[in-house]
C-alpha cells in the first residue's frame, strides 16, 4: 500500500465519524445514502437517510411507493430531481435486475441519475472493488497535496485528477481508502482553516510546504446566478385554497406551490396591482388582498428566488379565478403535498400567526 493511503486510512481509523451507511454493505442502502448526501451536508442528510431507510427498507419498497410519498418525504432536502430519479432508479432495479442492485461498475454508471463519483461509491463501499471516488473533498486533498492547479471544473482538471485518484486508491481496501480521503477532506483539510499542525500528511504536502493552501483547489469559472421575482397569489375561500402542480421544466419539478406571477424585477405593490399580468389573472373577478409578506430570499445554486406571498380573500366564486391548471383543496390538506421549502416555511409562519 502507498504511504499516501496508509497514513489516510490510519487517520481515518482514528477520527472517523459513526454514520450509519458506514455500517452496512447493502449496495441499496448505500446508493440511498450517497444520493441523499449529493449537495447536501451530513448533518441534514443523516435524518433523511434515516426517515428513507425506515420507510423503503429494500429497493423493492421505495419501487412500489407513490411519487407523492417520496416527494414528500424528500421535502426540505432540494435539488428534487435527486428524488425523481431515485424512484425511476428503483423501478428499473426490480423490473431489469430482478430486485438486485447490479454490481457491475458499467451497469451501476448505466443507472439514472448515477455519475462517475456515485458508481465508485457503490462499487467500493458495496462490492469492495477498485474504482476511486472524486468529489469535491478528494479534489481539495489532492490538489493540496500535490500541489496541482488544473481547474477542477475543466475537463482537463477532471481527467488528471480521476487518474491521479485511481492511482493511489488501495487495490487491498478500496473501501475503506475511499471512505478515509473523504473523511479527511471533510473534517481534517477543509476547504477553510483546516488543521494542519495535526495533520498526517503535513510531510508530503505541497500547499502547506509553499504556504498556499488557500490557493488550492482552482476553478476556472465563477458561478452565474439568476436574480427571480415570485409574486405567489394564495387564492383563499372559506376553507378552500388553491394550489399548482409544477409541470414544467424548471426547478421544483412535481413540486406543489400557488399559483405565482413571475416578475423580471422586484416592484412595489402598486406596479404589480397594475400590471397587464396581475389584471389578466383576475380578469373582471371580485377580490379583496387581505394581506402581503415581505419578500424572502431563498439561495438555490444558480438563483436567487425572492418570494412574497400575495393572501387573497376571492369574493367571486373561487372556481372562476382559480387558473385552469390549479387544484382547489381544503386549506388542511396542503399539509399532505410535497412544497418547496420557501412554501414550507411560509406555511410554518402563517400556522405561528393564527395560534398566536
Ligand atoms: S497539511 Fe493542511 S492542507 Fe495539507 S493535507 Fe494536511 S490539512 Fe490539508
Amino acid at each position: 500500500m502507498n504511504s499516501f493511503s496508509q497514513k489516510l486510512i490510519k487517520w481515518y481509523q482514528n477520527n472517523k465519524r459513526d454514520l450509519p451507511w458506514r455500517k452496512t454493505n447493502d449496495a441499496y442502502l448505500i446508493w440511498l445514502s450517497e444520493i441523499i448526501l449529493q449537495q447536501t451536508r451530513v448533518e441534514q442528510g443523516l435524518a433523511y437517510y434515516l426517515k428513507f431507510a425506515s420507510a423503503f427498507p429494500t429497493v423493492q419498497h421505495l419501487a412500489k411507493a407513490e411519487n407523492e410519498e417520496v416527494m414528500k418525504l424528500w421535502q426540505g432536502l432540494g435539488y428534487y430531481s435527486r428524488a425523481r430519479n431515485l424512484h425511476t432508479t428503483a423501478k428499473i432495479i426490480v423490473s431489469k435486475y430482478k430486485g438486485k442492485f447490479p454490481g457491475n461498475h458499467v451497469d451501476i454508471l448505466s443507472l439514472k441519475g448515477i455519475g462517475d463519483y456515485t458508481a465508485a461509491a457503490i462499487a467500493s463501499f458495496a462490492y469492495n472493488q477498485p474504482y476511486a471516488v472524486v468529489d469535491g473533498n478528494v479534489y481539495r486533498v489532492l490538489a493540496r497535496v500535490y500541489g496541482i492547479d488544473t481547474p477542477i471544473d475543466s475537463s482537463q482538471g477532471k481527467k488528471e485528477f480521476g487518474l491521479l485518484a485511481n492511482e493511489l486508491i488501495s487495490e487491498k481496501h478500496p473501501a475503506i481508502h475511499n471512505q478515509a480521503i473523504m473523511e479527511f477532506g471533510a473534517i481534517q483539510c477543509k476547504p477553510v482553516s483546516p488543521n494542519c499542525e495535526d495533520c498526517p500528511l503535513i510531510a508530503m504536502c505541497f500547499a502547506h510546504q509553499h504556504k498556499s493552501v488557500s490557493s488550492f483547489p482552482v476553478k476556472s469559472k465563477t458561478t452565474k446566478v439568476r436574480n427571480r421575482y415570485f409574486n405567489y397569489i394564495v387564492l383563499n375561500q372559506k376553507r378552500l385554497v388553491v394550489i399548482n402542480k409544477r409541470i414544467n421544466k424548471d426547478i421544483w419539478t412535481n413540486l406543489y406551490d400557488f399559483p405565482v406571477i413571475e416578475t423580471e424585477k422586484e416592484q412595489t405593490e402598486d406596479e404589480l396591482f397594475s400590471s397587464s399580468e396581475w389584471k389578466r389573472f383576475f380578469g373582471k373577478n371580485r377580490f379583496n388582498v387581505t394581506s402581503i409578506t415581505k419578500a424572502n430570499k431563498h439561495i438555490l445554486s444558480h438563483q436567487h428566488i425572492y418570494a412574497r406571498f400575495i393572501e387573497i380573500e376571492c369574493l367571486s366564486p373561487i372556481k372562476k379565478i382559480c387558473p385552469n391548471s390549479a387544484i382547489l383543496i381544503n386549506q388542511e390538506e396542503i399539509q399532505k403535498y410535497a412544497v418547496p421549502r420557501l412554501v414550507e416555511l411560509y406555511l410554518i409562519n402563517k400556522e405561528k400567526q393564527l395560534s398566536t
